[in-house]
């Protein structure tokens, strides 16, 4: 690996005016899990690393019944699991955060690092997208905000413009009748990473009977995490059924444009999209049904 210059960044200034020099090659640290592993096999570098972890609004992670859940970028997936209100009013984030690598991984992973690697197949994206998180993003220009559906522009892209990083996520407080769920499917029991993920939020009605409304997103399955708008539109309004879901399930297998490599083919790819997209429906609205 190539040496580079540290600094532990204490806040946001910090970060920003660093970001936005010109010159040096500067790359930020969250739990280095992606970063450093890049570093190692040459497929990044840098000549200053930025360490993010000490800054106070990115080590932020609250839960207020009014507002939401606020989660800053630099807090580790285990502490998002160990987290009762994460786990109370979230399940298809802890789902997911869960899978991340195994306990040693998430001690230092962070959610904000998964997202801004921006890997079609990152475990928390889909599940952020079906919770409808909200990217918090600090600029030269200030303060911004962009859906996470739209932060991820290609493999390893994102909406970031120079000078930016990601402060925080924002999570809307869920309704009654809400459920979630995310699962992925993986060549063996042993970390890996998904051959495909798929992650669905559904809202039942006060009966649990009839879909309020929902939202389905499917990881590996292209260039990146995918929301697949229509599925959840296609389930607003109507009677909660097999048949429904199935149908939902099959537009999320029209929807995905894998490609074929060492982990699946792209047959099987969109195969599997189906089938954890039913499997993640039927698991949501389980889950809806016991929050009514
Ligand atoms: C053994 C192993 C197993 C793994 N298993 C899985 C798995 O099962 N599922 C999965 O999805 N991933 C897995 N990963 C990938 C990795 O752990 C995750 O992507 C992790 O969440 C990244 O977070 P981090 O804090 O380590 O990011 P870092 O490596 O610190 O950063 C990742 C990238 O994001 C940038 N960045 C970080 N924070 C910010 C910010 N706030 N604003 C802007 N840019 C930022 C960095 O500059 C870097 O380019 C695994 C990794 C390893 C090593």
């Amino acid at each position: 690996m190539k040496a580079f210059d540290y600094v532990a960044a204490q806040s946001i200034d910090e970060v920003t005016t660093l970001l936005a020099q010109d010159g040096p090659q500067v790359r930020l640290l969250a739990g280095g899990t992606d970063l450093l592993v890049q570093m190692r096999e040459n497929r990044r570098s840098a000549d200053v690393v930025v360490d993010i972890k000490h800054i106070p609004e990115l080590s932020e992670l609250s839960y207020d019944p009014g507002t939401g859940l606020t989660i800053g970028a630099a807090v580790s997936c285990l502490r998002i699991c160990d987290d009762p209100a994460v786990a109370a009013h979230y399940p298809g984030l802890v789902d997911a955060v869960r899978l991340i690598g195994g306990t040693q991984i998430q001690g230092r992973a962070t959610l904000g690092g998964n997202l801004a690697n921006a890997s079609p197949a990152a475990d928390s994206i889909p599940a952020l997208i079906v919770h409808e998180a909200v990217c918090v993003i600090m600029g030269p220009n200030g303060l911004r905000s962009v859906p996470v559906e739209s932060f991820c522009r290609a493999p390893g892209q994102t909406v970031l413009q120079k000078g930016e990083l990601l402060v925080q996520l924002r999570l809307k407080p869920p309704v009654k009748g809400f459920g979630a769920h995310y699962l992925r499917f993986i060549p063996r029991n042993e970390m890996d990473i998904a051959v495909v993920g798929a992650g669905a939020a559904v809202v039942l009605s006060e009966d649990g009977t009839h879909f309020r409304s929902a939202r389905v997103a499917v990881a590996a399955v292209a260039p990146i995490p995918l929301f697949v708008r229509e599925a959840g539109e296609r389930l607003a309004g109507q009677a909660v059924s097999d048949q429904a879901i199935e149908e939902a399930a099959q537009i999320a297998g029209r929807a995905a444009t894998p490609i074929s490599d060492i982990r699946g083919t792209a047959e099987q790819r969109k195969h599997l999209t189906v089938v954890l997209t039913r499997r993640a429906l039927h698991a949501a609205c389980e889950r809806a049904r016991r929050s009514l």
